[in-house]
């Protein structure tokens, strides 16, 4: 391990004041002493923020907000997101381990680095760890890369599956720096790689998570998280599906439908949803939406596997939460 400086923040002007030196963030850890112990990341300095007091979940009949400094496992078996948004809680659940639930804080999840071999291995080329040395990953083992999002300089899917979730449930982040608090759309929070893969997101420099928020709908009490990977225990997901339904008399009045493990960002599928609106639900209605799944894909040489599994996971979710009460 290198040397860097290690401070705690007893309140958020003195959070955002170390970060405006070039400190980093830590709450949990879980992500970024690894990434430490790596030297993938080399900070100068820390800045422990579990002093904050972003820690409530405070559910509404509107609104569910959380604070960036609750923990996976305070989220997933808090009973009002459990009845409300059992999609939140599951993705929760099926992330990580009982222990790093406990420790990682739903803010750094949204932080989460890429889980890219060549990311985490610092003597290949890798444009997010280094930009512009270019990108190993392209023409070497990618079979757990995405397919949808991608760009000539990096596939890496994006690791979160609680973001997939929030996805769906169009969240919003929210934000603190020197200039005030943002509210920052989930769909416009994580960036595509582009040309610029080292930059991941859209909060300002030195800018902190403070929550995030989402509206109560009837999708959000019928929805569900399947997670598909190669094995059981705690592994990325190669597809996996957020999905929440309103089905009235029959019919399918809302829809949102989200997959991770095969996009550069959560990806949304508003082209599945809007097939299912106002149609009869059934198994022939699944299949026919989740034939779109995949639509605008760019498989590499490895995963062209993931095109028929991302549909026909979405497929199965469907009704799989079709079938809820
Ligand atoms: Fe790096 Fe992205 Fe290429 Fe992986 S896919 S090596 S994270 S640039």
């Amino acid at each position: 391990m290198f040397p860097f400086q290690f401070t705690k923040a007893p309140d958020e002007a003195s959070a955002l004041a170390a970060a405006a030196s070039g400190a980093r963030y830590i709450a949990g850890g879980t992500t970024l002493v690894d990434l430490m112990r790596e030297t993938v990341e080399r900070p100068a300095a820390i800045v422990d923020i579990n002093a904050l007091p972003y820690r409530d979940i405070d559910l509404q009949a509107t609104r569910l907000r959380v604070g960036s400094l609750v923990r996976m496992s305070e989220l997933a078996t808090h009973q009002g997101v459990r009845s409300q948004f059992p999609v939140i809680a599951q993705a929760l659940e099926l992330s990580a381990s009982a222990q790093i639930r406990n420790m990682a804080s739903i803010g750094g999840n949204l932080m989460q680095r890429p889980r890219c071999l060549y990311f985490r291995d610092v003597s290949a080329a890798c444009n997010r760890r280094v930009p512009g040395s270019g990108c190993a990953a392209i023409e070497g083992r990618n079979r757990t890369h995405a397919i949808l999002g991608t760009s000539d300089s990096c596939v890496a899917t994006h690791p979160s599956d609680l973001a997939v979730a929030l996805t769906a449930l169009d969240a919003v982040v929210i934000t603190r720096d020197s200039s005030g608090e943002h509210r920052i759309p989930l769909s416009d929070f994580f960036r595509r790689p582009g040309g610029t893969p080292d930059q991941e997101h859209n909060l300002s420099a030195g800018g902190l998570i403070v929550g995030i928020e989402m509206p109560v709908v009837p999708e959000g009490r019928r929805s569900g998280y399947v997670k598909v990977r190669d094995r059981e225990s705690f592994e990325f997901a190669l597809a996996s599906a957020a999905v929440g339904l309103d089905i009235a008399a029959g019919k399918v009045r809302a829809a949102r439908v989200a997959v991770g493990g095969v996009g550069t960002v959560p990806w949304r599928l508003p082209a599945v949803e809007q097939a299912l609106v106002d149609r009869t639900a059934g198994p022939d209605l699944w299949r026919e939406a989740a034939s779109h799944a995949a639509d605008g894909a760019k498989p590499l040489s490895e995963n062209g596997f993931k095109v028929e599994l991302v549909k026909r996971t979405v497929e199965r979710q469907l009704a799989t939460v079709a079938g809820l009460p």
